[in-house]
């Protein structure tokens, strides 16, 4: 493989340049150089700062109904073990499971579960005493459950770093701290401008998030990708008291709603470190960074409620990322429609980075010509473009 200029060369070339050293552009890269492609992956700010620095690091299936997304995020959960094995896992990566519970009527979780167990999604319904088992700590109130073994976890800012560390050892660059203003055509490729250097490649990819809609404009295109924000509150360290990623129910339909007004449930779980996290709130307020003490405190009344022994708990931080929504909930993989050569990985929305080496492996796929190994159409951004923009 041919060497890539250095960084003091006012003009860089490659074969592919990636915008975005969050965790989607890390699995793009991470394909990209399996594939052999000169690869750059150029960020703003530094690594993982972005969403991915927010993110809970779900890797999830129990909370997406049959469909393409769903069919994605079967195949992505199995390829972070991948990834994780060719890395050295030295991401906290594990299949601990969730568990989803329903509160009052349970027949909606219920029907869920036999729905996904017909696509391949292992869902155990559980009762009060198995619930017990599973989570010792969980209301006594709950009576109803279901238990997904399938659902895992990793630490997603340590996840990108490692991969792209590993990229890097296979000879890809990344450049931290270098803005995308424009993206021009160049030859049979496309040229980037940053603030200090232009970027000459045959493909590029916007894997730039909540970002990736002014990624899209200033290529002379478009996406409708915006922020919905979330707030996450973190315990101070404590004994185990939950054991798996413990979700109420009515979850699974706030994720899938689009109404910009605040949507709050109960998301429970543990790190590894004696941490809970606790989530999850949904609002579009665009790039509001302020705190929310109604949202706090809703989500800590909610929490407790679920698991009452979280009364006495501390916290110790809360803070909030914007997840990069897409209106109809499907993350925009593939060809840009206008833009010879411009491909998009973004608007992954709450399932970035779940979703992210099953995206990262189909857009390398897309670029190299591979039949992909799955159908792309539901995906494409062709499915925005041909809409007028609002
Ligand atoms: C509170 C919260 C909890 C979440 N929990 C989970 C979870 O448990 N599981 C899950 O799967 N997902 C979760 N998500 C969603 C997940 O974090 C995102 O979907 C994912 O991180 C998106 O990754 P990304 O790489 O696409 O974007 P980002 O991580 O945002 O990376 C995009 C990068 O592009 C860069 N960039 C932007 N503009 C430019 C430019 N002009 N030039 C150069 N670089 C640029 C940014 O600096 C950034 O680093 C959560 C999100 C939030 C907010």
């Amino acid at each position: 493989m041919a060497q890539i200029p250095s960084r003091s060369d006012r003009e860089i070339g490659a074969d592919l340049v990636i915008i975005g050293a969050g965790i989607v552009g890390a699995m793009c890269a991470h394909y990209a150089i399996g594939a052999g492609l000169r690869t750059i992956v150029i960020d703003r700010n530094a690594v993982a700062s972005g969403t991915t620095g927010a993110g809970e690091g779900n890797i999830m299936v129990s909370d997406k109904t049959p469909g393409p997304e769903l069919e994605l995020a079967l195949i992505s959960r199995d390829l972070w073990f991948e990834v994780g094995a060719r890395v050295g896992d030295t991401f906290e990566l594990v299949a601990k499971g969730g568990v989803s519970v329903a509160r009052n009527n349970s027949q909606p979780l219920r029907d869920l579960a036999h729905s996904q167990s017909l696509v391949g999604v292992d869902a155990r319904e559980v009762g009060a005493s198995e619930l017990a088992t599973l989570e010792p700590y969980i209301s006594r109130e709950i009576k109803y459950g279901v238990h997904y073994p399938q659902d895992a976890q990793c630490q997603p800012m340590l996840a990108a770093a490692r991969i792209l560390q590993d990229f890097q050892g296979r000879g890809g660059r990344v450049i931290p701290h270098q803005e995308v203003l424009s993206i021009e055509e160049s030859g049979d490729g496309l040229a980037i401008r940053t603030g200090d250097s232009i970027f000459r490649a045959q493909n590029v990819i916007n894997a730039a998030g909540t970002w990736a809609g002014e990624i899209a404009r200033r290529a002379g295109s478009d996406l409708p990708i915006m922020p919905r924000r979330g707030f996450i509150l973190v315990t101070a360290p404590l004994p185990q008291y939950v054991f798996h990623k413990v979700y109420d129910s009515d979850y699974v339909d706030n994720v899938a709603s689009s109404d910009a007004d605040l949507q709050t449930s109960t998301v429970i779980e543990g790190t590894k470190s004696g941490t809970i996290l606790i989530g999850a709130s949904r609002e579009r307020v665009g790039y509001d960074k302020s705190m929310s003490v109604p949202v706090i405190k809703k989500l800590a009344r909610q929490a407790t409620s679920l698991f009452p022994v979280l009364r006495d708990a501390q916290l110790l931080r809360v803070y909030n990322g914007f997840r990069p929504y897409s209106p109809d909930h499907l993350p925009v993989i593939g060809a840009d429609s206008r833009i010879k050569n411009l491909y998009h990985c973004a608007g992954h929305e709450g399932a970035g980075i779940g979703l992210s080496a099953a995206s990262g492996k189909l857009i390398a796929e897309m670029i190299t010509g591979i039949q992909p190994f799955i159908d792309p159409t539901p995906f494409s951004p062709a499915r925005f473009q041909m809409m007028a923009v609002r």
